[in-house]
């Protein structure tokens, strides 16, 4: 190992997967809380490249749960997808970030826990317990209310704010994944996923909550006929729904990952298929002090983030429906491979000789 020590802020899959890339240097994760992935926040659905990716990397244990068939509730109706093998998987979190983590110890690099690390004057240095600390690279994973994103680029403009009820249940489909769509919460959607034979999440996001929450999942549950038995846990938090940063690069020596650039997918919020796609390139660069390995693969990502965050904004003003209804359309005529899942841009694409048929077909229905 070089003499220099990295370090990184945030001990969450962005953080915990760039560290792992890094073979030339000492690592030293700073994570605010007393443990990693805690407390839980996401929902963990990916699509199949990014659950391969991630296996490969991690072993199977990590995916608890795939399912091949999605049901959407649009204010068009009802539609039913079914796919030969799995469209969707379930990564287990914090377990995820738990697999990661070993593996990170175990190539010597260090955590350390209950610190909340600041941005100091200079971007190589950082605040730990109220102490000036220099990093030969400073890598900010701090989430979607990082302080470094704050301190040294514009703050974000929104957040939406997603909560998931988890409950015992009887009469569910485990294979099935079903998205609603309604005015509770009209700039996202809804979700109920199987979690095993007899627990379900349900899920639900939206900027500013008109309806309270409690009110929202008894709609959802009464809508797709599941009777709820004991209520077993409720979490949730923040997804950042801006643009993606230009560079988020600060003097060659600062780099931000994950939520705090941020990378999630701005129409389902999915934040794990960037990061996946980033950590590496942002480790591999660090370590060969190549960065050009970081920038191309960032630049290839943001541009792709770009046109769904229009596309986004758009259905947004007129209606979030409307893609999974354009996508049901795709299904029925056969063009819907169960990869796209992962390639919203690639779908995008393939829908747009459709658009005149389709924007007609909604406004006169
Ligand atoms: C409701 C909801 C549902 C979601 N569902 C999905 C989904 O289905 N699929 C998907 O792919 N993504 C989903 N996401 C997004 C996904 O969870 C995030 O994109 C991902 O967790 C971001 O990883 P990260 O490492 O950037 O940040 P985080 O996971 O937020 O980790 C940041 C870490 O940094 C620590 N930290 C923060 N500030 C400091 C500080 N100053 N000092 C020290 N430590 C600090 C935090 O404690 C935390 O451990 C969802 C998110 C939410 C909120």
């Amino acid at each position: 190992m070089i003499g220099e020590k990295v370090i990184v802020i945030g001990g969450g899959p962005a953080g915990l997967l760039t560290s792992l890339y890094i073979d030339r240097y000492d690592v030293v994760i700073y994570e605010e809380h007393s443990s990693v992935g805690k407390p839980k926040h996401c929902a963990g659905l990916v699509g199949e490249k990014i659950a391969k990716r991630l296996t490969s990397i991690l072993g199977s244990k990590i995916i608890d749960n795939k399912y091949n068939e999605i049901r959407f509730y649009t204010p068009r109706g009802k539609f039913e997808l079914y796919f030969k093998k799995p469209i969707i998987y379930h990564v287990n979190r914090p377990l995820l970030e738990e697999v990661i983590l070993d593996k990170v110890l175990s190539k010597g690099h260090e955590i350390i826990y209950n610190v909340k690390v600041k941005p100091g004057n200079r971007p190589d240095i950082v605040i730990v317990d109220g102490r000036e600390v220099r990093g030969y690279k400073i890598i900010a994973c701090d989430g979607p209310y990082s302080l470094f994103r704050r301190k040294y680029f514009r703050p974000y403009k929104q957040h939406l704010i997603g909560i998931h009820y988890i409950y015992r249940t009887k009469n569910l489909d485990e294979n099935m994944i079903q998205i609603l769509y309604n005015s509770l919460t009209p700039d996202f959607f809804q979700w109920v996923t199987p979690l095993d034979t007899d627990t379900v999440m349900i899920g639900f996001a939206t900027l500013t909550y008109q309806v309270h929450p409690d009110k929202i999942v008894e709609y959802i549950s009464r809508k797709v006929g599941l009777e709820l038995g004991s209520k077993i846990e409720v979490y949730g938090g923040a997804i950042p729904v801006d643009k993606p940063l230009k560079k988020p690069i600060v003097d060659n020596v600062l780099f931000l990952n994950g939520d705090a650039i941020p990378v999630t997918k701005p129409y389902t919020g999915g934040g794990l298929l960037g990061i996946s796609i980033l950590s590496p390139a942002l480790g591999k660069s660090i370590d060969s002090g190549d960065l050009s390995i970081f920038e191309r693969i960032y630049g290839i990502l943001k541009s792709r983030i770009n046109y769904e965050y229009f596309a986004t904004i758009l259905t947004r003003k007129i209606g979030y429906w409307i893609p999974p209804y354009i996508v049901s359309f795709m299904y029925r005529l056969g063009i819907l491979d169960h990869s796209d899942y992962d390639n919203h841009y690639r779908l995008f694409l393939k829908s747009l000789p459709l658009t005149p048929y389709m924007i007609m077909k909604i406004l006169y229905p």
